[in-house]
């Protein structure tokens, strides 16, 4: 069964958006994955199907109703929809790679995206929610979120890719960053090729690209390293 995404959000127009091109837009029209819309508004309230309302406690903004995204989960996902339901937000466990494959082992995800100030908590414990941050920084909304969750996922759907060795040797997948990389020309602007590069020698260049990928992440990361002796 190919990935499927389904998206709950207030702006169903937004998607797939970027994930049209590309690689991610060929496999979508291929059916490699697949990715369908739920409008939260649906399910708002009243003539003006509102779906957000003033906080309990007073402040300041409004605050997404659980009556409203909990008949809109269940209108979308049924009971045995065994996918993980993610909500985008930024009390979530930072998104990782390590996440990401492992999401992509499975049969897809349901993402529901917040906006205003959030989403009312009951609603993420009644519907077992999952929440998943892209960073520490606060955007309008969660629709961007889930699209860079769905790239980072789309990429390691087996046939995405192509032919490629598609990401062993990328940032984060042996726990270092990734090492420098060069092409043509061989000399510009002054600056020539790293020595190893040219030797034509594979043990010497594997050393070379190993050794840069650990000064690079000592220097950038270090916390990764910290991480990789903790396994
Ligand atoms: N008041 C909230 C922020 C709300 S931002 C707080 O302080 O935590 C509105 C919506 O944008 C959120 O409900 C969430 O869905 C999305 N969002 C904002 N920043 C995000 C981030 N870093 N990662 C994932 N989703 C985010």
């Amino acid at each position: 069964m190919p990935f499927r995404a389904s998206i709950l959000t207030l702006y169903p127009e937004m998607f797939p958006g970027p994930l049209g091109f590309s690689l991610a837009g060929e496999a979508l029209r291929r059916g490699l994955w697949s990715l369908e819309t739920h409008q939260i508004r649906d399910h708002g309230i009243g003539r003006h199907r509102n779906v957000d309302d003033n906080p309990a406690g007073g402040g300041a903004g409004m605050v997404l109703r659980c009556d409203v995204l909990g008949a809109a989960i269940d209108a979308a996902v049924p009971a045995q929809d065994t996918r993980p339901r993610l909500l985008m937000s930024p009390r979530g466990a930072p998104l990782s790679q390590r996440q990401v494959r492992d999401w992509v082992s499975g049969e897809g995800v349901v993402i529901v995206c917040g906006r205003f100030e959030g989403v009312d908590e009951r609603v993420i414990e009644g519907r077992g929610l999952i929440e998943v941050s892209i960073g520490d920084y606060i955007l309008s909304g969660g629709e961007m979120a889930a699209l860079v969750l769905l790239d980072a996922c789309v990429r390691l759907i087996p046939g995405v890719m192509g032919k490629e060795l598609s990401g062993e040797d990328e940032s984060f997948e042996n726990g270092l960053l990734e090492y420098p990389h060069y092409t043509r020309p061989r000399e510009w602007e002054g600056r020539g090729l790293p020595e190893a590069l040219l030797s034509g020698d594979h043990a010497r260049i594997a050393r070379w690209r190993r050794a840069e990928a650990e000064r690079i992440t000592r220097e950038r990361r270090p916390d990764l390293l910290k991480d990789r002796s903790g396994d």
